[in-house]
């Protein structure tokens, strides 16, 4: 049965005449799916019975449940999604300052096995359907927060958003349109590992929403060690394509750069990607490695951090040292492995 969450609402305009109703009855079924984030057909209460009943015939409401959360002393909590199909996912809520980020994945796993990522380490299961996309979202403001919207949307969790963009494209529109989820641009923020024929087709969609791109290596030859899919989008390729994405005024792309021990934090890597990202607009978020079981590396010592910083922060860069929250319950970066499918490990 086909999904309603996740259609426009012409899609939706379609199939409730296709049902032999008047299109007007298709705004309110939008608004139930995307404002209210209903769980099922018969919580739509100004639409009629027929309604409801033709389209639990035809349809359903499709996206995600969540089956747990774990709260760290931080506060931070860990998600973990349920699909239709006994897939999970992971997804993580944090809060700043009263404000809540909701980091969201766009992938079952992730195809492309960055050496120091445990998502990548456990392989690929399959891509987000839009419907399972813009449900994390929902399904959390309506069961964690009240009701209230996250402040930042960040497609950070699991998967590469820029290899699934069929999905995610669909999905940022939901989220972003003020009829339908209604967060922001400006709050939703794409990061992807520099699939750069992505970079250009989200610049072509002009979603407005942010780009974050996880650079961590100033060479070829190490960032090929570290990510593969650089051998087949080295960084003189990718840096020319986040120098043509388009950015409005005042917006910038983050820099996302995993400090591994004696890999790629001395002083010629700051050095050398100062001069990588001269005159993009740009800030730089470096993250400390946090560890997963069975990878082997370890993250830099604080004065190692500080001198990095300290190069950037003299050529005048905008730079945060971004230490991880809810380590504690494997939710940081880097962490999540969404026991998936039944095989339970780890
Ligand atoms: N595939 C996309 C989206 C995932 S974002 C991307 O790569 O950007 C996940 C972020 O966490 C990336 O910036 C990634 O480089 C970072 N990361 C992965 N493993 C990590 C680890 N062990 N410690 C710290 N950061 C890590």
């Amino acid at each position: 049965m086909e999904e309603l969450r996740g259609k426009t609402l012409a899609e939706l305009d379609a199939i409730v005449q296709r049902l032999g109703f008047p299109g007007y009855r298709a705004k309110q079924v939008f608004h139930w799916l995307y404002k209210h984030g209903v769980r099922h057909i018969d919580e739509m209460s100004n639409v009629p019975m027929g309604l409801h009943q033709a389209l639990a015939a035809h349809y359903r409401l499709g996206g995600v449940e969540i089956a747990e959360t774990q709260t760290a002393h931080d506060g931070t909590r860990k998600i973990l999604f349920r699909l239709d199909d006994g897939c999970c996912i992971e997804g993580v809520l944090m809060t700043e300052k009263g404000r809540t980020t909701l980091c969201a994945s766009s992938q079952v796993g992730c195809p492309l096995a960055c050496s120091f990522c445990l998502t990548g380490m456990r392989g690929f299961q399959r891509n987000l359907r839009t419907a399972e996309i813009v449900d994390q979202v929902i399904i959390v403001q309506r069961e964690l927060l009240a009701g209230q919207r996250p402040h930042n949307l960040v497609f950070m969790g699991m998967g590469e958003p820029l290899l699934n963009l069929e999905m995610v494209i669909p999905a940022l529109r939901l989220l972003t349109s003020p009829q339908a989820v209604g967060i922001s641009t400006r709050r939703v923020t794409v990061s992807t590992v520099g699939i750069v024929p992505g970079i250009h087709a989200l610049g072509d969609a002009r979603m407005g929403v942010n780009l974050a791109v996880s650079l961590s290596a100033t060479t070829d030859e190490v960032r090929t060690r570290l990510i593969p899919i650089n051998a087949q989008y080295p960084i003189a390729a990718l840096m020319a394509a986040c120098r043509e994405f388009p950015l409005t005024r005042r917006r910038r792309i983050t820099f996302e750069y995993v400090l591994l021990a004696g890999v790629n934090d001395s002083t010629d890597d700051a050095r050398r990607l100062v001069k990588l990202v001269h005159g993009i607009p740009c800030k730089i978020n470096l993250i400390p490695y946090n560890p997963c079981p069975s990878i082997q590396y370890t993250a830099p010592a604080a004065d190692v951090i500080e001198e990095f910083r300290s190069i950037l922060v003299a050529k005048h860069f905008t730079v945060a040292v971004r230490y991880s929250k809810g380590r504690e319950i494997q939710a940081a970066c880097g962490q999540l492995a969404g026991h998936c499918c039944g095989q339970r490990s780890g």
